[in-house]
């Protein structure tokens, strides 16, 4: 037997609860994965409370993400005893989930741990980490380097923001974080972060074309913020876009893109392929120390999963939040 948050959905009515299963329950797959950690991100909020439809099937063990060591493997991709991470393919939306003793999943949505980190480092990054190394990995891409100008991060108290100015100060960029918690000042500095401006500075709806400022953005906000955004980045920069915290909408004008020249890259990591899943990781193993992961993450064990779905949804999480799915 082994335990999971399972939720549910009878007569319109969302539960979300631990329960025992046994391993005849789980979803067939090629490998059975002991998970030590999971975490929660904005999709697990928006799965565990039933705020958005992130659900397609239920019922359903949520956890977009999860770090373990293979128990049992028909593929020969894994042997029992490897130390695997998995972020995305629809785990934890329409395949069971990491929030759980036990996964059983597809042999290529796994990926080893990289070497540096322990299952629990690697949750401490999780999605949201990954996310935010590959949006670094695209501005880098399209040829951004630190002496171009500021780079502003949205959402900068979060899981993505967090991890994308440590990445983006440690490569030596001049980083400004937009947050709504003023009291997170001092941690966003201690991230990386050089200046920080009030979010409600990009709250608001905006003109298609402001004063120039950012040399790069990467936006986990979307909506007014992300509008807003790309109306003040400097001609021919590059704005990443990977989130919705404040909404799904993008009231823009196509003004910033044929007037400056910037660019809009989109960035998903639910089915992003291998080659690009295996450069954000190696960054991250390079490029994020300890230390910082440490001032980011707090754990907590799978009975207050559901509490905490319910505060990042609130916007009440700072950092990340890992789940020791065995404590
Ligand atoms: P978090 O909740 O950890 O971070 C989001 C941050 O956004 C909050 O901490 C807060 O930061 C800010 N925020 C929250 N509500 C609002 C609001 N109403 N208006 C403006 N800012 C707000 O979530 P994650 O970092 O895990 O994810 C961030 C976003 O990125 C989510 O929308 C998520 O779905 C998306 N995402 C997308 C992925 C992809 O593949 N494209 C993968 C991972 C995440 P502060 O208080 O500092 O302002």
């Amino acid at each position: 037997m082994f335990k999971a948050l399972l939720i549910d959905k009878k007569d319109g009515a969302q539960s979300a609860e631990i329960v025992d299963l046994d391993d005849g329950k789980l979803p067939d797959a090629p490998v059975t994965v002991r998970v030590e950690y999971s975490t929660i991100n904005y999709k697990d909020g928006l799965a565990i409370t039933g705020k958005s439809p992130v659900v397609r099937k239920f019922p359903m063990v949520p956890g977009i993400d999860l770090a373990g060591v293979v128990e049992a493997s028909s593929s020969d991709m894994w042997q029992p005893g490897d130390r695997v991470l998995l972020n995305g393919w629809g785990v934890g939306e329409g395949h069971w989930g990491g929030l759980s003793q036990k996964a059983r999943v597809k042999p290529e949505w796994l990926q080893r741990v990289p070497a540096p980190f322990t299952t629990r480092q690697a949750m401490a990054i999780g999605t949201a980490g990954y996310t935010a190394s590959l949006c670094v990995d695209a501005l880098l891409k399209q040829g951004l380097s630190a002496d171009q100008g500021e780079v502003l991060v949205t959402g900068a108290s979060g899981g993505v923001g967090s991890v994308a100015i440590a990445l983006l100060a440690h490569a030596g960029f001049n980083v400004v974080a937009s947050t709504g918690k003023a009291s997170e000042a001092p941690y966003l500095q201690t991230l990386g972060a050089r200046q920080i401006i009030d979010r409600n500075e990009l709250a608001q709806p905006g003109k298609p074309l402001q004063k120039e400022r950012w040399a790069a953005v990467v936006d986990s906000v979307g909506s007014h913020t992300l509008a807003n955004a790309c109306a003040q980045t400097r001609y021919r920069g590059f704005v990443a876009a990977c989130g919705l915290a404040q909404g799904m909408d993008f009231p823009s004008s196509v003004a910033p893109f044929i007037l400056r020249g910037i660019a809009l890259l989109g960035v998903d990591s639910v089915m992003a392929p291998k080659a690009l899943r295996e450069a954000a990781w190696n960054r991250l193993a390079r490029d994020l120390d300890a230390a910082a992961l440490d001032r980011m993450a707090t754990v907590i064990g799978l009975a207050q999963a559901a509490s905490a779905a319910q505060d990042i949804v609130a916007g009440r999480i700072r950092g990340r939040v890992v789940v020791d799915v065995n404590r």
